[in-house]
């Protein structure tokens, strides 16, 4: 499945995971910016810095949301 993606500006992207949420099972909103990548839960409010990287089939995303170090 692929995702909307919405192109902010030249350097940001941010895109949609559905029910993607670690926490409560929601939607996932997923910034990708020079900084890094930032997720966002609109439901429970989690933030997560998800793993981002391309492979053979594309991008993938892996939230982490978990606060656990
Ligand atoms: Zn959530």
């Amino acid at each position: 499945m692929v995702p909307e993606v919405s192109i902010l500006n030249e350097k940001t992207a941010e895109f949609t995971l559905t029910a993607a949420c670690p926490a409560c099972g929601g939607d996932l909103r997923l910034r990708l910016s020079p900084e890094g990548a930032r997720s966002w839960c609109p439901t429970c409010h989690l933030i997560g810095r998800p793993r981002v990287g391309f492979g053979p089939d594309g991008l993938v995303v892996v939230p982490d949301g978990q606060a656990q170090a």
